[in-house]
């Protein structure tokens, strides 16, 4: 039998209607290097409303796609509420891509108008001749709008468009399953596939985010996504932040440790979340400068490992670091590390929870598969492939065909690890970056781990390197603090007292900076091509 509920779709039109209604009076504070510009979340519902309508005047009238090639700031908080609600999609391009990969991507997705922050267009103009499918460039802000103009688009100013916009906007009814938005990730093979999120999966993966299980957002929250909006939605943070009626603080394009420190100590979020490399720099400054990060009462952190030492280091200054993992490909917070209840915060068993990549959320499930594709046991031992399913991940690339990533309506996410019956999964490496030598494995996390917990390493990346005798054998690159003397001997007998004897890599690389993806995390096909012939530098 039927129940008698509504059949009541979840949409991003009714976070953006909560939000700015019953929170209208909440604040978006947009960091301007000096001090920040503030909106209400009911001025953002208006010029939410604006945007739509100027949209529309622009010809965006069904799920074309538009893009933004913006940084976190108010102007791309109303691209997120206006584009899903008017029933078209937003596609968030990633700033940091190769200029190749950026072009693939706006015509594969086939975008029609790309609104860019002025600041951005230096990056943007040199391809948009290449942007086949658009057709207006809208700018906010200040910016050499010449250099657009040579490209034959057709160029707005973002402020002069939605001012001659209607305050109200007749949003459409939508199906909760209509494509609300898109972001491009590297699949297994070939060219960057897309995924494509509905309004459904957007509003569920908002509620499970806010959860207390998740980051427990909350109405007297002020949340910092410096994790880009272009990158995997900002984790979810906009929209939760609606939906919690919690303030939103953005740091716009100062990512850096010295502003960013700046803004917590003046603006005063109570949760931000960024990848580790960013709360590593954060902290050495902070402890440099005897920075105040006391607002802080959680810092979700995911996108890579977190190291133990960088979850200490918080510690000691009264800030709780909270892992998280996830890909684009589950909209993409999945697992939560909190410590279970009836664990004392500082106990080794808190500290063996909160080192895992976290608790599976409610919603969703998780297995682990062998080599020969069978589920292996929840028993925190069993290592093999993460499979994950549920109504936030995506179950196909737009059109695009990946069939090795996806196995009996299973996502198969390229990492290796474990999962404990209790639902913690705890990943020992990706695939692509997993070590054999002479038939066993070594963790390449693992050993990176330890390697950052050494006082004088401030990064270390571990891949696997050609060897005659052991097929493969791991080459460990560490970045040593500045003023450090510190030897790969010492290295050796630090990690021997830590790891099996002959997981010990005898291969060392000292360098200036471990190289990184176009998201800041570390990129080992780099290292991998650079140490392929075994000669070290
Ligand atoms: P890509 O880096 O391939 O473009 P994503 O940005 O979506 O794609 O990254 C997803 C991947 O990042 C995950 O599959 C996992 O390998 C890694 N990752 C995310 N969070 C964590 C974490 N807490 N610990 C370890 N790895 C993580």
């Amino acid at each position: 039998m039927w129940s008698t509920m509504q059949d009541f779709p979840l949409t991003i039109t009714s976070i953006m209607r909560y939000g700015s209604g019953v929170f209208g009076a909440g604040e978006v504070a947009t960091w301007t290097g000096d001090g920040a510009r503030r909106r209400t979340y009911a001025e953002v519902g208006e010029r939410a409303a604006r945007l739509a309508g100027a949209l529309r005047a622009l010809g965006i009238d069904s799920d074309q796609r538009v893009a933004t090639f913006m940084w976190n700031n108010t102007e791309h908080l109303e691209a997120y509420l206006a584009i899903p609600s008017m029933g078209a999609v937003l596609h968030t391009l990633n700033l940091r891509l190769f200029p190749d990969q950026l072009v693939y991507i706006a015509n594969h997705a086939e975008d029609q108008v790309v609104i860019v922050d002025g600041t951005l267009i230096p990056l943007l103009a040199p391809v948009l001749d290449q942007l086949k499918t658009i057709k207006h460039v809208v700018v906010v802000g200040a910016g050499d709008t010449a250099a657009l103009a040579e490209a034959g688009k057709a160029v707005h100013s973002y402020e002069e468009l939605l001012a001659a916009a209607p305050p109200t906007f007749d949003w459409p009814e939508i199906d909760e399953r209509q494509a609300a938005a898109m972001c491009y990730t590297s699949g297994t093979t070939g060219n960057p596939k897309g995924v494509v999120y509905s309004h459904r999966s957007a509003y569920l993966h908002s509620m499970a985010v806010c959860t207390g299980n998740a980051m427990t957002l909350n109405a007297t929250d002020r949340v910092l996504p410096v994790v880009p909006m272009f990158h995997a939605n900002a984790w979810g943070l906009p929209y939760a932040a609606l939906m919690a009626g919690a303030d939103l603080i953005m740091p716009d394009r100062f990512l850096q440790a010295e502003p960013l420190v700046r803004l917590i100590e003046t603006e005063r979020p109570t949760i931000a979340g960024a990848v580790p490399t960013i709360w590593s720099d954060v902290l050495r400054h902070t402890k440099e400068h005897g920075s105040d990060l006391s607002s802080l009462r959680l810092v979700p952190c995911g996108g890579s490992a977190v190291p133990a030492a960088l979850m200490k280091g918080f510690d000691e200054i009264g800030v709780r670091i909270v892992q998280a993992w996830g890909m684009t490909e589950t909209s993409p917070v999945a697992t939560v590390a909190h410590a279970p209840a009836g664990v004392e915060p500082d106990s080794d068993s808190a500290w063996v929870h909160r080192q895992t990549q976290g608790r599976i959320l409610a919603g969703l499930e998780v297995r682990i598969v062998g080599d020969d594709d069978s589920v292996l046991a929840n028993d925190g031992t069993a290592v093999g492939e993460v499979e994950i399913r549920g109504p936030w991940i995506t179950g196909a690339y737009y059109q695009d065909e990946d069939p090795l990533k996806f196995h009996d309506g299973w996502l198969r996410t390229g990492d290796v690890g474990t999962l404990s019956s209790d639902g913690y999964l705890v990943l020992t490496d990706r695939a692509k970056d997993v070590i054999k030598s002479g038939g066993e494995w070594i963790s390449s996390v693992e050993l990176e781990n330890h390697l950052m917990a050494h006082p004088d390493i401030i990064e270390a990346a571990v891949v696997g390197v050609p060897d005659d005798r052991w097929q493969e054998r791991p080459l460990a690159s560490v970045v040593v603090r500045e003023g450090a003397a510190v030897t790969a001997d010492q290295l050796k007998a630090f990690m021997a007292d830590r790891i099996a004897k002959w997981q010990v890599p005898e291969r060392w690389t000292f360098i200036a900076e471990v190289p990184k993806t176009s998201v800041g995390k570390f990129d080992k096909k780099v290292l991998r091509r650079r140490y392929a012939d075994g000669e070290l530098d």
